[in-house]
Protein backbone atom coordinates (compact mmCIF):
# COMPACT_ATOMS: atom_id res chain seq x y z
CA UNK A 1 0.00 0.00 0.00
CA UNK A 2 1.02 3.47 -0.65
CA UNK A 3 -0.09 6.65 0.94
CA UNK A 4 -0.55 9.74 -1.25
CA UNK A 5 -1.88 13.28 -1.07
CA UNK A 6 -4.95 13.96 -3.40
CA UNK A 7 -3.59 16.40 -5.92
CA UNK A 8 -7.03 17.84 -6.32
CA UNK A 9 -6.66 21.53 -5.07
CA UNK A 10 -9.62 21.50 -2.43
CA UNK A 11 -8.88 17.98 -0.89
CA UNK A 12 -5.49 17.55 -0.35
CA UNK A 13 -6.33 14.66 1.82
CA UNK A 14 -3.63 11.61 2.39
CA UNK A 15 -5.60 8.23 1.08
CA UNK A 16 -4.29 4.66 0.58
CA UNK A 17 -3.83 3.05 -2.56
CA UNK A 18 -2.04 -0.02 -4.55
CA UNK A 19 -1.38 2.17 -7.82
CA UNK A 20 2.00 4.04 -7.00
CA UNK A 21 0.80 6.28 -9.63
CA UNK A 22 -2.36 7.36 -8.30
CA UNK A 23 -2.62 11.09 -7.90
CA UNK A 24 -6.49 11.39 -6.83
CA UNK A 25 -8.25 9.88 -4.05
CA UNK A 26 -11.36 9.42 -6.31
CA UNK A 27 -12.51 9.44 -10.16
CA UNK A 28 -14.50 12.61 -8.95
CA UNK A 29 -12.03 14.45 -7.72
CA UNK A 30 -9.78 13.39 -10.49
CA UNK A 31 -12.30 15.31 -13.17
CA UNK A 32 -12.85 18.42 -10.80
CA UNK A 33 -8.95 19.43 -10.81
CA UNK A 34 -9.29 18.36 -14.63
CA UNK A 35 -12.28 21.11 -14.92
CA UNK A 36 -10.30 23.37 -13.16
CA UNK A 37 -6.93 23.24 -15.15
CA UNK A 38 -9.16 24.04 -18.00
CA UNK A 39 -11.07 27.04 -15.77
CA UNK A 40 -7.48 28.17 -15.06
CA UNK A 41 -6.18 28.27 -18.93
CA UNK A 42 -9.45 29.57 -19.99
CA UNK A 43 -8.97 32.79 -16.99
CA UNK A 44 -5.35 33.42 -18.55
CA UNK A 45 -6.68 33.65 -22.30
CA UNK A 46 -9.23 36.06 -20.91
CA UNK A 47 -6.89 37.96 -19.48
CA UNK A 48 -3.94 38.11 -21.78
CA UNK A 49 -6.73 39.35 -24.31
CA UNK A 50 -7.41 42.20 -22.37
CA UNK A 51 -3.59 42.88 -22.40
CA UNK A 52 -3.78 42.64 -25.78
CA UNK A 53 -6.71 45.34 -26.28
CA UNK A 54 -5.02 47.80 -23.53
CA UNK A 55 -1.62 47.33 -25.48
CA UNK A 56 -3.90 48.39 -28.83
CA UNK A 57 -5.18 51.32 -26.94
CA UNK A 58 -1.65 52.44 -25.67
CA UNK A 59 -0.24 51.99 -29.58
CA UNK A 60 -3.30 53.87 -30.56
CA UNK A 61 -2.86 57.40 -28.43
CA UNK A 62 0.97 57.08 -29.31
CA UNK A 63 -0.13 57.45 -32.69
CA UNK A 64 -2.35 59.75 -31.79
CA UNK A 65 0.41 61.96 -30.59
CA UNK A 66 2.52 60.98 -33.87
CA UNK A 67 5.03 59.22 -31.68
CA UNK A 68 6.68 56.21 -33.83
CA UNK A 69 9.26 55.33 -31.84
CA UNK A 70 9.25 54.33 -27.66
CA UNK A 71 11.53 52.48 -25.48
CA UNK A 72 10.68 48.92 -24.01
CA UNK A 73 10.50 50.82 -20.74
CA UNK A 74 8.09 54.21 -21.67
CA UNK A 75 5.96 51.46 -22.92
CA UNK A 76 5.83 49.35 -19.68
CA UNK A 77 5.57 53.08 -17.78
CA UNK A 78 2.30 53.55 -19.78
CA UNK A 79 1.39 49.95 -18.50
CA UNK A 80 2.12 47.97 -21.79
CA UNK A 81 2.02 44.20 -20.94
CA UNK A 82 4.91 42.58 -23.04
CA UNK A 83 3.49 39.01 -21.80
CA UNK A 84 0.49 39.49 -24.12
CA UNK A 85 2.18 39.48 -27.43
CA UNK A 86 1.66 37.19 -29.83
CA UNK A 87 4.81 35.48 -31.75
CA UNK A 88 6.81 37.89 -33.40
CA UNK A 89 7.34 38.03 -37.20
CA UNK A 90 10.73 38.71 -38.70
CA UNK A 91 11.08 41.17 -41.47
CA UNK A 92 13.86 41.56 -43.28
CA UNK A 93 16.08 43.34 -41.50
CA UNK A 94 15.83 40.53 -39.25
CA UNK A 95 13.99 42.54 -36.60
CA UNK A 96 11.11 41.29 -34.36
CA UNK A 97 7.75 42.30 -35.67
CA UNK A 98 4.75 41.97 -33.13
CA UNK A 99 0.76 42.89 -34.48
CA UNK A 100 -1.42 44.81 -32.33
CA UNK A 101 -4.63 45.17 -34.32
CA UNK A 102 -3.63 47.40 -37.11
CA UNK A 103 0.08 48.55 -35.32
CA UNK A 104 3.09 46.33 -35.50
CA UNK A 105 5.90 46.98 -32.76
CA UNK A 106 8.67 46.86 -34.69
CA UNK A 107 12.15 45.89 -32.32
CA UNK A 108 14.47 47.99 -33.56
CA UNK A 109 17.20 47.20 -30.58
CA UNK A 110 16.52 45.36 -27.71
CA UNK A 111 15.18 48.54 -25.58
CA UNK A 112 13.46 50.16 -28.42
CA UNK A 113 10.70 50.02 -31.09
CA UNK A 114 9.03 51.60 -34.15
CA UNK A 115 5.46 51.87 -34.47
CA UNK A 116 4.11 51.21 -37.64
CA UNK A 117 0.35 51.15 -39.08
CA UNK A 118 -0.18 47.56 -41.14
CA UNK A 119 -0.67 48.69 -44.67
CA UNK A 120 -1.98 46.25 -47.00
CA UNK A 121 0.54 45.37 -49.84
ZN1 LIG B 1 -9.49 14.04 -3.12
Amino acid sequence: MFIKTCTYRYCLKDFETKISKQKYCCIRHKNQESYQMKNDDYQYEIILQKARLDNIKILEGLLDLEVYRISAIELTKMGFNFKAAIVPDINDKKQEVFRYGYIYLIAISTTEFKINIVTDK
